[in-house]
């Protein structure tokens, strides 16, 4: 039993085979563990013969265990050293480089195809009147938008003032929950004709998770002139997906409804990925439209002549149309992400390789 024990721990080419020579061969179950015990029922004159021997045995596995430990354990000290050495006479990066977050990047893209069409860049506060966001826009008091489930109020209306028929100066104050607040100061500043896109982070109270976050970003366009009717509005909307995802590329426009714009549409464009083809054809089934053809991208419609007339301009003269959808959308279909987490979690890795838009 000694002899095995001994070859066994010699035989150990690491650490590991090292620890179960150990268990096999000094475990409660191994067989010199077995013999001690066994010696405490042999007769009185052969106990301390039988004792001698085998704790002899076992004081030169335990010694032989003990150096080849020390043995295997100073080789791989030895070659950690080596294999995880650092160079630090290498030269070194003390600044790596960061990138650029594709929101901003994907942003500022959209904004440049309507600066070249002659719209300027309108911003506003994202701590807004409840009386821009809500009220200018037609959305009545009783709008369900307007609880405490889908708004963040930062103040509510002044003392005495029911939410909803409050003048601008007394009314809450909330996280605004869509961009168009900046429409409205857009024409509240501004004479028409108005040519103005807003992008800007929103807030709602939503839970963040892969599909949902509570802040997230929005643009949206607006343009207000004399004579401009829904055909200009799909010609700009046709002109913006061509330019953001490539030639021959349609849109179409579904019936909807929103208090701020009427008539209403949702946009779809025509998937960029299969171009429709993927529809009824089980073989090629397309990941980026889930083979419908069609992928929605925004609501949009003609400016609802109450909100023009909230503004003090006048709609028998001008007309307009609005047009808003999210840029954290558009970036998960563009680009196949499938968390929305991954956007806000600001982690290097995930921006780097979107490096920069071409
Ligand atoms: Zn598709």
């Amino acid at each position: 039993m000694r002899d095995e024990a001994l070859a066994a721990i010699a035989a150990a080419a690491d650490l590991d085979a090292l620890r179960e020579a150990k268990v096999a061969h000094t475990g409660d179950r191994s067989p010199l563990a077995l013999a001690n015990r066994e010696i405490g029922a042999l007769p009185p004159h052969a106990k301390a013969d039988a004792g001698k021997r085998v704790g002899g045995a076992r004081g030169q596995v335990n010694q032989a265990l003990k150096v080849r430990q020390e043995e295997l354990e100073a080789e791989r000290d030895a070659r950690v050293l080596v294999e995880e050495a650092v160079d630090v006479t290498l030269p070194y990066d003390r600044r790596p480089a960061g990138a650029r977050h594709p929101l901003t990047t994907l942003g500022e893209r959209i904004a440049d195809v309507f600066v070249a069409m002659g719209y300027e860049v309108a911003e506003g506060p994202e701590v807004e009147a409840e009386w821009f966001n809500f009220d200018a826009l037609n959305i009545a008091p009783d709008h369900p938008a307007r609880t405490m489930q889908d708004t963040f109020f930062v103040e509510g209306p002044a003392d005495g003032v029911e939410s909803g028929i409050a003048p601008r100066a007394e009314s809450g104050v909330v996280l605004r929950t869509h961009t168009s607040p900046v429409q409205i100061r857009s024409l509240l500043e501004r004479e028409p004709p108005l040519y103005v896109i807003c992008p800007g982070r929103v807030y709602r109270t939503d839970e963040l998770d892969a599909t949902h976050t509570p802040v997230f970003s929005q643009v949206e366009l607006l343009a207000v002139d004399e004579g401009l009717t829904m055909a200009d509005l799909k010609g700009t909307l046709d002109h913006m997906v061509r330019a953001l995802f490539g030639e021959g590329l349609r849109t179409r426009l579904r019936p909807s409804y929103f208090p701020f714009t009427e008539p209403s549409a949702e946009m779809d464009m025509v998937c960029f990925a299969c171009h429709g083809e993927s529809v009824g054809n089980p073989d090629r089934p397309c990941r980026t439209c889930g083979s419908e053809g069609w992928i929605e991208l925004g609501g949009c419609g003609m400016v609802n002549p109450r909100v023009l007339t909230a503004c003090g301009v006048d709609p028998d003269k001008y007309s307009g149309f609005a047009f808003g959808f999210g840029i954290e959308r558009l970036l998960m279909f563009r680009h196949n992400i499938e968390d929305m987490r991954d956007m806000v979690e600001g982690d290097v890795r995930f921006t780097l390789p979107f490096g920069m838009e071409i």
